[in-house]
């Protein structure tokens, strides 16, 4: 396990993923009953960004911070951008000092009621997150394969929720586990939200990934293909060697409100993001094999 996700916080991919899943947890809140969020991958929880200005996030949170959206856009982004903010000291007028992973950005937007389960497999990154969420009661933190815990943790008490599934992809069989993972999860919890992480390295592979998610869900498990939206953005050609160019989401049950959020949200952010003139965005809601 060598993948540090500390080197790439708050890069474009952060930013997508960070924003649907603060997204889906607004959503959540708007019935009082409590909810759980599952987070299979959740690295250390916050991340020190004090290492200088080339850091991927100056690619990322750092170009979004310093564009002025219109206010449609400005308001699907502030759910996201409040937990950054107030990380960093609510200041705005300073370089940002930190950047919050999907475990602050959990904790920071969930009430009271609500519960959070943390599974990390790195000793030192699992450590780090039961010294910074430890004395939260409404937060378990775990050193555990987060694929294996899901067969024991759905479905949640509360019945109402999200998973994100988040892997560092440095194996090549990743994406093979994430897909029997997903089928795991989805056979034990079919009602759940689901946000599978993917990067855009290896299409074949991805392609794969989204096609047997989605049409098992829709052949095997009835789901009308509107329960399934796919998100990605890349800021420079998809073919250029470098760092990771493109990535997105297969989201499953997503709130009703997400897909008109994503429409407004995905073409803005590939604007500001971009690095050459073969960035691009799709969003692909009803996914079957005639859509791709
Ligand atoms: N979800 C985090 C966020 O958005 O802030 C980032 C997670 S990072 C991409 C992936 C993390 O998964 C790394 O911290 C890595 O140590 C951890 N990891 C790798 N294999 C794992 C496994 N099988 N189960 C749980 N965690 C694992």
């Amino acid at each position: 396990m060598t993948y540090r996700h500390r080197d790439h916080a708050g890069n474009f991919g952060d930013v997508l993923k960070h924003v649907v899943l603060a997204l889906c947890l607004e959503h959540l809140k708007k019935k009082d009953g409590p909810f759980a969020y599952i987070d299979t991958h959740a690295g250390i929880g916050a991340y020190d960004l004090g290492e200088g200005p080339d850091g991927d996030w100056a690619h990322g949170v750092a170009k979004v911070l310093a564009a002025d959206p219109p206010a449609e856009i400005a308001a699907a982004l502030a759910p996201w951008l409040s937990v950054v903010r107030k990380l960093n000291g609510d200041r705005t007028d300073v370089a940002l000092a930190a950047y919050p992973g999907s475990p602050e950005i959990a904790a920071r937007l969930m009430r009271r009621q609500d519960r959070l389960h943390l599974c990390e497999l790195h000793e030192d990154d699992s450590r780090t997150l039961q010294a910074r969420y430890g004395g939260d009661d409404r937060i378990t933190t775990e050193r555990r394969d987060g694929y294996a815990a899901l067969g024991a943790l759905l479905p949640p008490r509360e019945r109402r929720g999200l998973v994100l599934v988040d892997p560092p992809f440095e194996h090549r069989d990743e994406m093979a586990h994430m897909a029997e993972a997903a089928v795991t999860a989805l056979q034990r919890w079919p009602g759940g939200t689901y946000l599978f992480w993917r990067p855009l390295t290896d299409m074949w592979a991805s392609e794969r990934f989204d096609l047997g998610l989605a049409e098992w869900l829709i052949a095997e498990k009835q789901f009308e293909p509107e329960k399934i939206l796919r998100a990605d953005l890349w800021i420079r050609d998809l073919d250029r060697a470098g760092k990771l160019a493109g990535a997105g989401l297969m989201i499953v049950n997503p709130p009703y409100t997400l897909e008109t959020d994503l429409l407004v949200l995905l073409p803005w952010l590939c604007k500001t993001l971009r690095q050459d003139e073969e960035a691009g965005w799709r969003l692909d809601g009803a996914l079957t094999e005639e859509v791709v």
